[in-house]
């Protein structure tokens, strides 16, 4: 057993017989409420937006995180409903400048020697029906509005007004965490990227673009429509 599984392990035991509030349902909220559920620990999972939200956002499926995501059974959705990417084509001004080619087939201990493409949406909609099987339910429309750590539990006040005592409270809310903000002393250990840049959802109806194949757009003013030329 690797040290890795043991700390997992050991985790796992101390978080047994105590309970987990996970705020945010996002792709990291659902998969360790997935997880938690799985080891039959005690939890819940709230989520402000009443709905799944629409936005493609995190669309890339890395074959490592896919190995992962089968070894905690949340890969069987996704491998039928993805797409595999088997390269990214670069665009610049509209003309094609380079491509890159993601397979990893060449290593037969890779399981799977490609990424996946699949909207953030159908992730989560993946691992929620994983949970839903596993007994667990996302609680929707509960903003968590403050966090209030005291002596022996968390003491978490929803936006409907009901107050949730919690051994553990895991902020999985996204990267302007209202959980990580709660609390001063807890400081961003990471770095900004200033890169500015946007993801739009829409069709390609290009013929010349390849459905197997990521393409990148990359223009001087910042805006460039995806029109290609041979
Ligand atoms: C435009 C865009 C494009 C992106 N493209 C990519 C990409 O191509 N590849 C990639 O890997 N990543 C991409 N990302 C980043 C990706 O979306 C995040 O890495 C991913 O969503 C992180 O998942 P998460 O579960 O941590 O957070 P989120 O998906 O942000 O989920 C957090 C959840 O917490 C909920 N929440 C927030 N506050 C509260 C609260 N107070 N109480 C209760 N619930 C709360 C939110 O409603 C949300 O559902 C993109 C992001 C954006 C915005």
């Amino acid at each position: 057993m690797s040290s890795r599984t043991i700390d997992v392990l050991g985790t796992l035991y101390l978080l047994r017989n105590s309970n987990v509030l996970v705020v945010g349902a996002g792709p990291v909220g659902l998969v360790l409420a997935n997880e938690l559920a799985r080891y039959g620990l005690s939890y819940r999972i709230v989520e402000k937006i009443p709905t799944r939200s629409t936005w493609s956002k995190a669309l890339m499926i890395t074959s490592r995180t896919m190995s992962i995501l089968e070894d905690v059974g949340l890969h069987e959705e996704i491998l039928s409903k993805g797409t595999v990417a088997e390269g990214l084509d670069f665009h610049f001004n509209h003309r094609p400048i380079a491509s890159v080619t993601m397979n990893s087939n060449t290593d037969p201990t890779i399981r799977y020697p490609f990424p996946f493409v699949l909207p953030q949406p159908d992730v989560e909609e993946a691992f929620e029906n994983v949970l839903n099987k596993r007994g667990g339910k996302i609680e929707r429309e509960a903003e968590v509005v403050k966090v209030d750590p005291l002596k022996d539990y968390v003491e978490v006040t929803l936006e409907t007004g009901e107050v949730v005592r919690a051994k553990y409270v895991v902020g999985c809310d996204g990267a302007h965490s209202f959980v990580r903000h709660s609390q001063p002393e807890w400081k961003f250990e990471g770095r900004p990227v200033n890169v500015l840049w946007a993801q739009c959802d829409g069709t390609i109806t290009d013929q010349r673009v390849h459905t197997a194949r990521a393409a990148g757009f990359v223009g001087i003013t910042g805006s460039c429509p995806p029109i290609l030329h041979s």
